[in-house]
């Protein structure tokens, strides 16, 4: 069972099951494969799945693929992935709107022959205009008064593709006055002849969400089927519709607002604009907050259910901080990611008093925490890097821990050492410092009880691995970017940095890509699309600590 908490929706269900008006719970989560799977997604994946197990009940996948300009099948396949990655696995097989195109246009016959559905054959924009406002009640149609005969002939003339796109729809004749807009005499089918990634050029009249939609429930048996906040008004039309076609099951709809996240966009339309505009590295990108995207990243599928969890569910609209996403990974990957050593930014050390060519063998935990890890063995060298920021000739701020002339500082998991010098390039940078080390002090401190503050990393300069790491930051400068008028000015220049460092050589007799915490540096990932065995590209996760200007 997933750690689900109960919300409002159960209050509900837990009330249809004792009056028995239920007996047992179906949920579906029904997808449009225009795109990848994204964090907001994660949330409806959650609730759905999440109801379904903890009622013991079923949830379909529907891949509600009424659109086919939009539709690919890698989208299903991508869908279908992300699902189970996170954890979840629907009931019997995956259910397509597309199955059901039979079927669903023998309702619209049943609606045309009881006069509640006309072919018209208004423009796009004219029916909008028909269509009045709040404070102005609709027009009709001329074609409103056509007979149901005429109506027949000219909804299989849609079907046989007797005209042209936009030249003509279904409507479904309710009340041009109604106080609620879907309410005017909704399109119900319109024409589209780009070919269907599963059911080809077989039809090229496709139902709308609203006519689609409530049907596909009805048919799948559905009990609850919960949606957005912004379908709350299409209530009223989805049980029109069932309860003008004759069908035997009910469906009700309840809605709960949507993800919304600080800095993210969580709108599939709006993230393929950033895919085909080459502003991010594919779908996948780990600045991109598909589930595909913080797959590759190092999210974990078990950080994002925590997430969804801790947020929980409400009719209450809200902007999630980002923090909180980072805080479910950190807390994760503290518990569960391995350690390692990396520099991200090298500049050698030298120990005087080793002897050229000094190695030894260092023990170190793979988590301090977690014995059960084990330990690994990483090789301490006469020359090793350390990070340049973790050297400063002169401290003019004694609170910060940096290795300094003349002082003493700890390397992590081995030696005290001190700095004697530098060499400096003819520009007056820092190439190589000269340091001499205390042989005394490994695992322990020093015997005549010196004090040592401040502990840094290091890798051996003899025997590692040279990597790129990728430090990623928000993508977006804007907290809202989807209110920002122009998605693309706001693109944070910074969002990428890479970085060429290296890393101890146990990575390549490690089996797992991470994420590893990298010792002071953060979590982070091998990126499975540019690693290679002699090139490492690690991606940075999260930071170990939240960063202070949020
Ligand atoms: P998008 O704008 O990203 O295309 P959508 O709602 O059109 O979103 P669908 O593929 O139709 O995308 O969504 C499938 C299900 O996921 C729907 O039930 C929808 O309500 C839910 N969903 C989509 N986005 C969010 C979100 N940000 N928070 C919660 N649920 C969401
Ligand atoms: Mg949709
Ligand atoms: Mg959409």
């Amino acid at each position: 069972l997933m750690n689900y908490r109960p919300n409002f929706i159960n209050h509900i269900i837990d009330k249809d099951l004792k009056s028995k008006k239920y007996t047992d719970v179906r949920t579906r989560f029904p997808p449009e494969p225009n795109g990848y799977l994204h964090i907001g997604h994660a949330k409806a994946i959650c609730l759905n799945f999440g109801i379904a197990q903890y009622y013991h009940g079923q949830c379909n996948l529907r891949i509600d693929d009424t659109n086919p300009e939009k539709e690919h099948k890698e989208y299903v396949e991508g869908i279908k992935y992300d699902i189970q990655w996170l954890g979840f696995m629907w009931h019997g097989d995956v259910h397509y709107s597309s199955d059901y195109i039979e079927e669903l246009y023998n309702y619209a016959i049943k609606l045309i022959k009881k006069g509640l559905a006309y072919v018209d054959e208004l423009s796009i924009d004219e029916i909008k205009k028909y269509r009045g406002t709040l404070t102005r009640s609709g027009k009709n149609s001329p074609c409103r008064s056509r007979s149901i005969k005429e109506n027949l002939i000219y909804f299989s003339k849609m079907r046989n593709g007797e005209f042209l796109e936009g030249k003509a729809c279904l409507r479904a004749k309710i009340n041009m006055a109604s106080s609620s807009m879907v309410m005017r005499d909704p399109v119900l089918y319109r024409i589209k002849y780009t070919p269907h990634h599963r059911i080809g050029k077989n039809w090229c009249i496709y139902p709308t969400y609203d006519f689609s939609h409530c049907i596909s429930d009805a048919i799948e048996g559905i009990t609850h089927s919960l949606c957005t906040l912004e379908f709350q008004e299409n209530r009223i039309l989805y049980n029109w519709i069932l309860n003008n076609i004759d069908i035997n099951t009910h469906p009700a709809q309840y809605e709960f607002s949507r993800l919304n996240l600080k800095y993210i966009i969580t709108s599939k339309r709006k993230l393929s604009i950033l895919v085909t505009k080459n502003i991010v590295d594919g779908w996948d990108d780990p600045r991109m907050p598909t589930i595909s995207g913080l797959r590759r990243r190092g999210y974990t599928a078990r950080s994002i259910r925590e997430f969804c969890h801790r947020i929980g569910i409400s009719k209450q609209e809200s902007q999630i901080e980002l923090s909180l996403l980072e805080s479910c990974i950190r807390a994760d990957l503290n518990k569960h990611a391995p350690r390692l050593m990396a520099v991200i930014n090298p500049m050698k050390i030298v120990i005087n008093n080793l002897p050229v060519g000094y190695e030894e063998k260092i023990e170190m935990p793979n988590h301090p925490n977690n014995s059960d890890m084990g330990v690994r063995h990483v090789i301490f060298s006469q020359e090793i890097f350390i990070d340049r920021f973790d050297f400063c000739e002169m401290l003019n701020n004694n609170k910060c821990y940096k290795l300094t002339l003349g002082q003493e500082i700890r390397l992590r998991y081995a030696y005290v050492i001190k700095a004697e010098s530098v060499k400096k390039d003819k520009n007056g940078n820092i190439i190589c410092i000269y340091c001499s080390y205390d042989p005394f002090t490994l695992h322990k401190n020093p015997v005549d009880g010196r004090k040592i503050s401040g502990v840094i990393h290091w890798v051996s300069a003899a025997r590692n691995i040279s990597a790129e790491f990728r430090l990623y930051d928000k993508l977006f400068i804007h907290p809202n970017p989807s209110v920002a008028s122009n998605l693309i000015s706001n693109i944070n220049p910074k969002s990428l940095i890479i970085s060429q460092g290296v890393v101890e050589e146990n990575i390549i007799h490690s089996y797992s890509s991470g994420p590893y915490q990298i010792e002071r540096e953060g979590y982070f990932i091998l990126d499975h699309h540019y690693s290679k065995k002699s090139y490492l590209v690690f991606n940075r996760t999260v930071t170990l600590k939240e960063s202070k200007n949020h």
